[in-house]
């Protein structure tokens, strides 16, 4: 047999702690891209920075380069001696001293040319060297020359391949001075710088472009600054590897980056296992206290929480028509074992009474504990419910052997079953009902719900409702029915009978007791019984006064206490009080019932046992508890009229003659039974054929007080 249904509701609670974990896993790693994207972005940044700075360096090189050659060139073409001699006869010779010697090894020029109006050649020099200028720059060149040979011209400047290298040319008109005439065309002058490795070198060093040089093809991969011929075409390059710095600077951090990156992966891997793993612990924390919520640790079983919780999930989960059946059991005389044996045995009992209540039949769907002694099955559908309430009562009426004890106990069931649109709740409350009824119906019955339960169930609740207000409005009586001697019929006391008269008509004690029991009631309603029975009895000295005390009353822990402040309050003899109590609660309660009796025997109140004869009350019992009085139930002298009724009732009397306990006999109603119930030996008769139940007023007109004055 399954014992619980043991699932776990998995609902969206469940998932949130996984969630902040994953959400926060997703943001740190959103993070930690979100940083390696910047830094990479910023060193693309500052490479960029870096090389548009190097290349504006290049170009301020480059340009400053044109310019220290424009303005060596305006020194040397406008310059009056320089025209007259060009102009002259020994011109070559003055060209030679003045320009071509000197541009062996000249810092400001590398070559100088002359060339008339139409560009043809006067003279040219290069590093000391004659050259033919127009033969190495060719159509170019001309274009220049003829292009600088008007006087207003500014220098012209343009870079041209020269042999194998590139120099930056520049032509101006030679002139005698500046205030020249726009008009007419001059000899030109045309100067040379080549663009040597050291020069270069120079550069990159004044200008910080390490690694600058020329290149006649554009270099992959490097930066470059084009070398443009007079029609724009590009002749060379000034290339230079690209610094880099941003990557350089992001290479250099990396290694940090990545160790932070690493370091915050394992503070987070640690944090999300640590989670994990509290996460996991809480998960076993909050089911083991689910189960300790849910469980009964004496049985075993589910307890009373739990069973609720199984059986919502079963309603939840099965269609309305497989509906199960719920069953609840109450033990008869546990109480008694718990009292008598000890706790400890009680609890073992309640143990073995679990396991055979869970392999009672093979329908079970679990088994729980519901309290003290009340346990409840529930059986899957298809299963005869009334076949599992005889199982279970059939596993119990087994003797059971605990702690070297054997016990016999048995028990009551109730049960209902399931149908469309209950819940767990109504269901239970149904075999509740159902219990009530099976507990009314007498030891080891099972019942069946049944909708006249509840309609009983609102007239009971009507009807307790009209004793509450009865007793507010002192609405009860009480009757006084006289007890006589048997030898000489006097009336030697009473017994206090409580009456209630409805509207209706009166209500019988055997109905309004229990009621007044279950209420709660019985205390306010013995107190009145008891209060009225004193008054009674002081109105009539010499007469002993019974009254009736029912169970629930004599194991209330003040009963001894309540009793006492009344007779002192109403400064009466406690020796003329009899209390009647019936067999039952010395069985159920037998600690608290003596505990009560021992007090008030102590003060002088006698006790009766009532109604001896319809129980089992047993001579151990009788010999255990100290009775005044036995009273003999009506049910006795009814089966007079046989032999063997005569000889049971003729035994009970010659028992109570042994244990020296005077008897009276309930229900004696003729004459016959009055007389041999004297010849046996009775001592005391109480019964219609001497007088019933009464008020004080008829008491008074009785004919036996006659009698017991005489
Ligand atoms: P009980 O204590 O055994 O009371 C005797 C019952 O037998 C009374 O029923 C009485 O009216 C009835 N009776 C007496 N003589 C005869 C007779 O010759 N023939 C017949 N047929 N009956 C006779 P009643 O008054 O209906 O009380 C029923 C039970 O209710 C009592 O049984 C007692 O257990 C309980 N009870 C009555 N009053 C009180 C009370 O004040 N307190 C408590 N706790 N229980 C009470
Ligand atoms: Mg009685
Ligand atoms: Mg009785």
């Amino acid at each position: 047999m399954k014992l619980a249904p043991g699932k776990h509701v998995r609902d969206w609670r469940n998932w949130i702690a996984p969630a902040a974990i994953a959400g926060t896993l997703v943001v740190a790693l959103f993070l930690a891209v979100l940083v390696v994207i910047v830094l990479e972005a910023m060193g693309d940044k500052a490479n960029e920075i870096d090389d548009s700075r190097a290349m504006s360096a290049a170009h301020t090189a480059l340009n400053g380069f044109r310019r220290r050659l424009s303005g060596t060139l305006e020194d040397n073409a406008v310059w009056h001696e320089a025209f007259e001699a060009v102009n002259s006869r020994d011109r070559k010779d003055w060209m030679w001293t003045n320009w071509g010697a000197i541009s062996a090894d000249y810092q400001l020029y590398d070559g100088v040319a002359v060339t008339d109006p139409e560009g043809r050649q006067i003279g040219g020099y290069l590093k000391g060297v004659e050259f033919d200028v127009v033969a190495a720059l060719g159509e170019q060149f001309l274009k220049q020359a003829l292009a600088a040979a008007k006087p207003d011209r500014p220098p012209i400047v343009n870079v041209f391949k020269l042999n194998k290298s590139i120099a930056v040319v520049g032509s101006r008109a030679l002139q005698p001075d500046r205030n020249m005439s726009p008009g007419g065309r001059y000899n030109v002058v045309t100067m040379f710088k080549l663009l040597t490795p050291s020069m270069i070198d120079n550069v990159a060093s004044d200008y910080f472009l390490p690694g600058l040089h020329l290149a006649f093809d554009k270099p992959e991969g490097q930066l470059a600054l084009a070398l443009s011929d007079i029609d724009g075409q590009a002749l060379a390059y000034l290339a230079w590897p690209g610094r880099n710095l941003g990557t350089r600077l992001y290479d250099e951090v990396r290694p940090a980056l990545t160790g932070a990156l690493v370091a915050l992966g394992v503070l987070l891997a640690t944090a999300v296992f640590a989670g994990y793993a509290e996460l996991q612990a809480l998960r076993r924390l909050a089911s083991a206290a689910d189960r300790e919520a849910t469980r009964d640790p004496l049985s075993g079983l589910l307890n009373r929480n739990g069973m609720i919780r199984a059986l919502q999930a079963h309603l939840a989960s099965t269609r309305a028509s497989d509906g199960l059946t719920l069953h609840l059991i109450d033990l008869d005389g546990f109480k008694a074992v718990n009292d008598t044996w000890g706790h400890l045995v009680g609890d073992e009992l309640i143990g073995a009474v679990a396991a055979r209540l869970v392999d009672c039949h093979p329908g079970l769907e679990f088994a729980a504990r519901f309290g003290g002694d009340e346990f409840a099955l529930a059986s899957r559908p298809g299963n005869d419910p009334a076949e599992i309430a005889e199982a279970a009562l059939r596993a119990l009426k087994e003797p059971f052997v605990v702690a070297g004890h054997t016990s016999e106990i048995g028990a009551s069931i109730g049960y209902a079953s399931h149908l469309a649109g209950m819940d767990a709740f109504e269901l239970i409350r149904r075999a509740d009902m159902a219990l009530y009824g099976a507990k009314e119906a007498g030891r080891g019955q099972s019942v069946a719900y049944t909708g006249d339960m509840d309609r009983d169930r609102e007239a009971v609740a009507e009807l307790e409702e009209l004793l509450r207000r009865a007793l507010d409005d002192d609405e009860l009586s009480v009757a006084f029915q006289p007890v006589v001697s048997s030898d000489n019929a006097a009336v030697a006391g009473v017994e206090a009978l409580a009456r209630w008269t409805t509207q209706q008509g009166p209500v019988s004690p055997d109905v309004f007791i229990p009621l007044a029991e279950k209420s709660g009631l019985i205390f306010r309603l013995g107190e009145f019984v008891l209060e009225r029975s004193i008054r009674f009895a002081e109105a009539r000295p010499g007469m002993d006064i019974a009254v009736n005390v029912s169970p629930t009353q004599l194991c209330a822990h003040d009963f001894a206490e309540g009793i006492m402040a009344i007779l002192e309050r109403e400064n009466f003899d406690p020796r003329r009080l009899i209390l009647e109590v019936t067999e039952g609660v010395l069985f159920d309660s037998p600690l608290q019932a003596r505990r009560a009796m021992d007090a008030l025997r102590a003060i002088g109140i006698r006790f009766a046992l009532d109604d001896f004869g319809t129980g089992y009350a047993s001579i151990g019992t009788l010999s255990h508890f100290t009775f005044d009085r036995l009273k003999l139930d009506r049910s006795l002298v009814l089966a007079l009229d046989n032999e063997r009724g005569r000889a049971v009732l003729g035994a009970t009397v010659s028992l109570a003659d042994a244990l020296a306990i005077p008897v009276i006999v309930e229900g004696v109603e003729t004459a016959e039974q009055a007389g041999y119930l004297r010849q046996i030996g009775c001592q005391f008769m109480q019964g219609y054929h001497f007088g019933k139940p009464m008020s004080p007023a008829d008491f008074d007109s009785l004919p036996g007080r006659m009698a017991r004055a005489g």
